[in-house]
């Protein structure tokens, strides 16, 4: 049984690792930080593939993450639920390929939508609870026997070996090992209220009048959003973009205004002009990267995932 070592611990690193173990392989995790303390544990987050249709892989990718996330709806303590949501689009913007994936595509009617807006969408997708679901996966990876380091690597040739894979997911800070100059920092800041019994649906805008803001309501508590700030490496709360999000949020829902924030988190999207999922042959070993996904990580996990194992069973037949 080859060993492998997965370097990282969001979730490309975890559903790569599980999905090899699956496969048959031996594998270890080594990362510098670990769940609840990830840009997969920041994010809201949803499955929505609005930019997959730009990558060659992105919506089979989208399609197989899916499939897997439907699966986990039930299963209990996944933290993957399905729930309803409303897309307000920019006016002359028509459907995107992706919503092909979809079971329950409608239109709704500008009096049901956003100040501004005149067209949009409802549908049903599904809503990772990153809190319980990223636990959920560090659970079932070590439920197969498998083991989790903390430690921060500094070259990947520690672990690579002729008869040893490496795996790398480590996401935005991948161009530190690798000198990738394509990896960049995509910051996004999110607000968490209590649990908002009254919000029922969830609500994601990406362009219009209200920009990027999006509202996820959960078990244990409920998302504000969103910001996308390329470049930026802080991971400080910024006071002046809380208030922001909050007043955006707050004119699709009024009974968000003065609702208590119980904290502010910032994550760094691993941003790149396309993921960049291959087999590199190094001098010391072979090397599976997978990382760059911007801000659909979570939506692409899975189908990455299972094109990281059958890359893996190619190389070592
Ligand atoms: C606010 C916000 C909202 C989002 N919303 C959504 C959404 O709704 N839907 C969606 O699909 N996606 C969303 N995303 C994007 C998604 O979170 C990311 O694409 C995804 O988390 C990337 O996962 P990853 O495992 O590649 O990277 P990360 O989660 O960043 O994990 C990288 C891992 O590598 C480790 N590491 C890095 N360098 C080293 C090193 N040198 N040595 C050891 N370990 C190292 C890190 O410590 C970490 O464990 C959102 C992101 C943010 C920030």
């Amino acid at each position: 049984m080859t060993d492998v070592t997965v370097i990282g611990c969001g979730v490309s690193g975890l559903s790569s690792a599980i999905r090899l173990q699956e496969a048959g392989f031996s594998v270890g995790i080594v990362s510098r930080e670990l769940p609840p303390h990830t840009t997969s544990d920041v994010a809201g987050a949803i499955w929505h593939p609005i930019s997959a249709e730009n990558l060659p892989n992105g919506l089979r990718w989208a399609a197989e993450c899916r499939e897997e996330l439907l699966r986990l709806v039930d299963e209990p303590g996944s933290g993957v639920q399905m729930i309803q949501l409303l897309e307000p689009v920019e006016e002359g913007k028509e459907g995107e390929r992706w919503q092909a994936l979809l079971d329950d595509l409608r239109t709704v009617p500008e009096d049901e939508l956003p100040l501004g807006y005149t067209g949009g969408f409802r549908y049903t997708v599904p809503l990772i609870e990153t809190p319980i679901y990223m636990a959920y996966l560090v659970r079932r990876f070590q439920a197969n026997g498998g083991e989790i380091q903390q430690a921060l690597v500094s070259t990947l040739q520690k672990y690579t070996g002729a008869d040893r894979l490496v795996v790398n997911c480590t996401g935005a800070w991948a161009g530190k090992l690798t000198g990738d100059s394509r990896v960049f920092p995509i910051r996004g800041q999110i607000l968490r209220l209590p649990p908002q019994p009254q919000v029922t649906r969830a609500f994601m805008s990406h362009g219009g009048p209200l920009g990027f803001t999006y509202i996820f309501p959960r078990s244990q508590d409920c998302l504000l959003g969103g910001t996308s700030e390329a470049g930026s490496w802080s991971v400080r709360p910024n006071d002046a973009t809380s208030a922001a999000i909050r007043g955006r949020c707050a004119s699709v829902d009024r009974s968000l205004a003065d609702a208590e924030v119980i904290d502010v988190r910032v994550g760094l999207r691993p941003g790149r002009d396309e993921v960049r999922l291959e087999l590199e042959e190094t001098a010391s070993g072979p090397v599976i990267h997978n990382y760059g996904h911007s801000g659909i990580g979570h939506t692409l996990a899975w189908g990455c995932a299972n094109d990281v194992a059958r890359i893996a069973r190619e190389r070592f037949g």
